[in-house]
């Protein structure tokens, strides 16, 4: 990366615009007039707590797989009342396989989840920077990173063959997670194993963020990892 004085300023007056930039956390905190230590709440935050954003989740996802579901907050109506303010309660890291509609899974509409999805749900730097965005800004109070059945990435990992273009590059962010499994991809229990392993592994790099992990120490952020069944259609909690 070439940082030349004005390629930073540029970038940093970007980030100010929307509320972050290349400051410190304390910093970037009193800008916003949060106090992490004090657990007094992020602009924009919603009134849950983490644990109940988390249960608001799985609640939703069940009235999906009892076919219960109340499709909320789905209209132009309601779309049109809050866009000039977001309160997301929860912000996910979703693989991008189409089976995977965060919304329709866990039966919310707009404005309930900020959503990142990638090839086999991998916390890159932009990932993990938008995270940091849904949560330390928008206030979403917990962060789910999930993993699906019959994931491609996942297999395709375990297969270790050369793959065209970039997508390598996705791969070699799932490797180190799955190593234990190499070669197993047609087994779906093992694949299974490794999709979850992946879930952890990247659980485990978001909370290596100072933001992230500053907000879980001040109770205002919860990062869990999820399994979606395509068979079932439920989300389990992977921990
Ligand atoms: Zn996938």
């Amino acid at each position: 990366m070439k940082n030349t004085k004005g390629q930073m300023d540029f970038s940093r007056r970007k980030l100010m615009k929307f509320g972050a930039g290349f400051l410190g956390t304390a910093t970037l905190a009193s800008v916003l007039g949060i106090n992490l230590t004090n657990s007094k709440p992020a602009i924009a935050q919603n009134e849950l707590t983490c644990d109940q954003a988390l249960a608001k989740l799985m609640e939703g996802n069940q009235r999906f797989i009892q076919n219960k579901r109340m499709n909320p907050h789905q209209s132009l109506e309601y779309l049109q009342s809050i866009s000039e303010e977001q309160k997301p309660f929860a912000a996910m890291l979703g693989c991008a396989d189409s089976r995977l509609p965060l919304e329709a899974i866990f039966d919310q509409g707009f404005g309930d989840l900020f959503v990142v999805r990638d090839a086999g749900n991998v916390a890159t730097e932009e990932e993990t920077g938008s995270l940091e965005f849904g949560t330390l800004v928008l206030g979403a109070k917990v962060i789910m990173v999930m993993g699906h059945y019959g994931c491609g990435a996942i297999k395709a990992t375990l297969q270790g063959e050369e793959v065209p273009g970039t997508i390598g590059s996705i791969l070699a962010q799932i490797e180190p997670a799955v190593k234990d499994f190499q070669g197993q991809q047609e087994d779906k229990e093992a694949l299974k194993k490794a999709t979850e392993a992946n879930v952890k592994y990247q659980v485990n790099k978001l909370k290596q963020s100072s933001v992230l992990s500053e907000l879980i120490a001040a109770n205002q952020l919860k990062i869990v990892g999820g399994y979606f069944n395509f068979k079932t259609g439920e989300v389990t909690v992977v921990s």
